[in-house]
């Protein structure tokens, strides 16, 4: 009886594995196709200064557009890429695509305008990234400070890599390259990380967003991350902003810069040029209440 449970239990696990195995052989078979026939996108969200009321950056969102026609949202395929390690190569194609779509619209806005590019600690970590990255800013005349690279926590989880990522981070900064940490305070790591990794934004996840103009609680919270943001000489970027209520917040809270589909939604590649001269235009709050 209980031999034949066991081992009923453990062929049970083998197909579960078995079906596990197949679906991410499968997957890594559809992102490789997916590389050479350049089935990605990129979209663009833009990123309003909360003191000019000027789009300051645009981040650059990835997109998986299936031969079906059919567009897959990142959150479905980046985990996969990245332990594939397709990632290298999608991330790469995503940085070079990034820069220089932004490098041409600089020149034609003729103002200043940031990219912001989320990278994968993998993909930081991977031997020539720093290298890859300066050959890419020298070859686009991007303008100097306009990339921004965005990066999750995760990075300050292992205590093994710490001064490894450490030196890559001061080094890509004395590129001039700027560090964001992307959906600030969702992550697992304690603030200590703030004291010793160089970065010089603070992106708040959209979870302590959302109900800031509802909630005293979620209110007092972003609040104290803008104080301790000003403390720290770090910006404070705000994202998943949906509505004027929360814009009206984050303006009175001191936060430097807001994202959101109140603001505008991410966007293909043709519409960004047209979105930024109308709201450059017409404004969306008005600086200084
Ligand atoms: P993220 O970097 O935090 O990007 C913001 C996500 O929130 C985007 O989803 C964006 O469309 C969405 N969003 C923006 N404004 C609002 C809003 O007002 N309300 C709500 N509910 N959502 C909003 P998206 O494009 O699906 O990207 C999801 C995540 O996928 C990104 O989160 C980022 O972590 C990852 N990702 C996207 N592109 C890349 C990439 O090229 N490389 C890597 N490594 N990760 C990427
Ligand atoms: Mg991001
Ligand atoms: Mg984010
Ligand atoms: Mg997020």
């Amino acid at each position: 009886q209980v031999s034949r449970d066991r081992r009923g239990g453990c062929c049970f696990f083998r197909d579960e594995m078995n079906l596990q195995a197949r679906q991410a052989l499968e997957m890594e078979r559809a992102l490789h196709r997916a590389l050479i026939e350049q089935q990605f996108e990129l979209w663009f969200q833009p990123l309003l200064d909360l003191q000019t009321n000027q789009v300051r950056a645009v981040e650059a969102l990835v997109r998986w557009r299936q031969p079906s026609g059919e567009l897959v949202p990142p959150d479905q395929f980046i985990a996969h890429a990245e332990e594939s390690g397709q990632i290298i190569e999608l991330g790469r194609w995503v940085l070079k695509t990034a820069v220089m779509q932004v490098a041409g619209w600089q020149q034609v806005l003729g103002r200043p305008l940031g990219v912001a590019v989320n990278i994968s600690p993998r993909q930081l970590r991977h031997h020539g990234f720093v290298d890859e990255v300066a050959e890419l800013l020298s070859d686009s005349g991007l303008a100097e400070g306009a990339l921004e690279l965005e990066i999750t926590e995760s990075i300050f989880l292992d205590v093994d890599s710490e001064s490894e990522v450490v030196s890559l981070m001061s080094q890509l900064r004395q590129l001039g390259v700027r560090l964001a940490i992307d959906d600030f305070g969702t992550g697992f790591s304690a603030l200590g990380y703030l004291k010793r990794f160089p970065v010089d934004t603070l992106k708040i996840d959209r979870e302590f967003v959302c109900d800031i103009h509802e909630s005293v609680n979620a209110a007092t919270l972003c609040q104290a991350i803008v104080w301790m943001a000003r403390g720290l000489q770090l910006d404070v970027v705000a994202e998943g902003v949906e509505c004027e209520a929360q814009l009206e917040m984050l303006v009175q809270s001191g936060a430097d810069s807001a994202q959101g589909f109140y603001i505008a939604k991410p966007m293909v590649a043709p519409d960004v040029l047209l979105t930024i001269a109308r709201m450059d235009r017409d404004g969306q709050v008005r600086a200084g209440g």
